[in-house]
Order: structure tokens, then sequence, then C-alpha cells
């Protein structure tokens, strides 16, 4: 059984600047100042993941035009064929459907593509490049960032995934209630209907940034869950950043270590930071009494950026437990 202790589940890898919000100034600056990892740099990074993980975790590429990086076939070429890899359209382009045979060629096996309204010429493209993918005989994975405008369109939006050939569904809830406009009810309510959908449904749905998930799924159906545990920050998850920064997570600005210095196995199963976000015993309010609070433990990103604090309750869980 996979230990997520030991072992990423998912690596979202940044190959050149990504187009995340970074909280803080301060790294936004470095960030500037800091050159990409070079080819020979992120195939020792490869070959650290490949010979350190008793899983393979995936590794999902990303940054803003990864694909343009000149070694890009170099690192896909040599990565692909011994890890599950994907890349991260953020702003997929009808284009991108001419790179898509080479990309198989190298050995990419999944694509994930962002469609938030599928009426608008937006996302009427994404669809139309959603079925390339399936056509090329690619894994299809759509991620969806949950807000108020999306909430109403999930159902059709499901619907939508099943006719494209969608082999997983992510819905992105922000960790920030205000930045979402989300609320803890909302929120509940939204991942009761995801659960409720995901038990009936072929498709693979995974809530991102709402580890609660794991508690409606246990609470709803005991036979399906079988003791998972969700994956959060430092716990199956890993962010690294363009220039070699690894973090916990993509909206937690706080680094575990820095690839030119340490390699990624030792920097996610032994530095104090990521070591420190697993542990279950600081955490505080209804996270620290919850009976959840080690399949679970709540998001640790928007227990920061909502409340200053790394190990406060999750505020965005409405727990009717610990209500
Ligand atoms: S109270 Fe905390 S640990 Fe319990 S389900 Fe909610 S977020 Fe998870």
């Amino acid at each position: 059984m996979l230990n997520l202790n030991q072992d990423p589940q998912i690596i979202l890898w940044a190959l050149t600047k990504d187009t995340y919000w970074h909280p803080d100034d301060h790294w936004q600056a470095v960030d500037r100042r800091c050159k990409e990892l070079s080819t020979g740099e992120i195939f020792a990074v490869i070959d650290d993941i490949v010979h350190h993980f008793v899983h393979a975790p995936v590794v999902i590429l990303t940054g803003k035009n990864v694909w343009q990086r000149e070694d890009f076939d170099q690192i896909l070429g040599k990565m692909a064929p011994i890890l599950p890899s994907a890349i991260a359209l953020n702003n997929p382009r009808l284009s991108h459907a001419a790179l898509l045979s080479r990309w198989k060629d190298l050995g990419l096996t999944s694509v994930y593509l962002r469609l938030q309204n599928p009426r608008t010429l937006h996302g009427r493209q994404t669809v139309a490049l959603a079925e390339a993918v399936v056509d090329h005989g690619m894994r299809l994975e759509i991620m969806t960032a949950v807000t108020p405008r999306t909430l109403p369109w999930l159902p059709g939006l499901a619907d939508l995934m099943l006719s494209v050939g969608a082999a997983s569904w992510q819905l992105g809830f922000n960790e920030s209630l205000q930045r979402s406009k989300l609320d803890a009810k909302t929120l509940e309510q939204t991942l009761v209907w995801v659960a409720d959908f995901a038990a009936t449904s072929p498709l693979r749905v995974l809530p991102i940034g709402a580890p609660q998930y794991q508690r409606i799924v246990s609470d709803r159906y005991p036979l399906l869950d079988a003791g998972r545990i969700a994956l959060r920050e430092a716990r199956g998850i890993a962010y690294i950043n363009h220039h070699g920064l690894v973090y916990p997570g993509v909206n937690l600005p706080f680094a575990g270590g820095n690839l030119r210095q340490s390699s990624f196995s030792n920097i996610y199963r032994e530095s104090p930071t990521f070591c420190a976000l697993r542990d279950p015993r600081p955490l505080e309010g209804r996270c620290g009494f919850c009976d959840y609070h080690l399949t679970c433990g709540g998001s640790r990103t928007r227990a920061f950026r909502e409340t200053g604090k790394l190990y406060a309750e999750d505020p965005g869980c409405w727990n009717p437990q610990t209500a």
C-alpha cells in the first residue's frame, strides 16, 4: 500500500515560470531573478524520482508555454518512458492539437485541460482540443475551478466530461474562501454532490484543495472508502517551481528545499517543512479533535491563508460533528 509519507502520488512541476498566484512579494522577486533548471539538473531530478520511490508518482509538467522550452522534447523523451507523465495546459488553445502526435510519440500519456464554461469561444475550443486528446488515444484529464459561477453548471459539465471521454475530472476549490466566494456550507453541499456523482460514475472525480471530501465519502460510502487518506500538502502532493524550489503545495509559501542543493526524495521525505505538515499532533481547533484528523487534517493552505496559522482548523470545513 502507498505510504504517502514516503512516496508522493502527484508532482506538479513547473519547468518554466508558472502562472500561479504567489502570495509573497519577496519570493516573487526571487522568482524573477532565478534561472530555470537546466536540462542536466532536470534529468538528475527525474533519475532521483525513478530510483527512490517505490510507487512512481504521476508527474504533471506545467509552466507558461512549457512546450516551448528548447529542451522540452528531450525532457519528455527522458521522462515519459520511465514515469507516468502528463502536461497541464492552463490556457488550452486549438493550436496545441498539432503537438499531440509528437508528445504521444515521446511517451506522454495524459493531458490536463482547464474547462470552466463550454459555451464561450474558449470553452468550445477546449472541448475540441479535449476530443483531439481522446482521438490520439491519450488520457484526458479536465480541471474545473469551482466558483459561484461554475457551481450551477457542474451537473452539465459532468455530462460533458462523460460525452468527451474524460478519464478524470479535477474540481479545484480555491484555498481562500474570500477569493473563491464559497462559504463552508456551500462547499460542503458541493462536495456531497460530488461524492454522490462519483459513487455511480465511471469518471474519476478528484476534488483538489478540499481534503474534507475524505470525511464525506467515508460517511456516505464507507464501503467505497476502504481507509483512504486524503491527498494534501506534503502528503501525496508536491510542487516544484521553475528554479527548483520544492513546495508542499502550489499556494503554500514555504519551500522544503532547493533541488540545486538537495534531492527531491530527500526534501519530500526528510525536510522539516514537509515532515511538520504531515504531523497531525499540532492540529488546532476542530481539526485537532475531529475523528478524521488522521485521514483528512484539513487544508493547511486554507488554514494559513485565512488565519495566518499553519495548524489552525480549516475554516472551509463545515463538519456537522464538530460545528
Ligand atoms: S474538521 Fe478538519 S480534520 Fe475534520 S473533516 Fe473538517 S477539515 Fe477535516
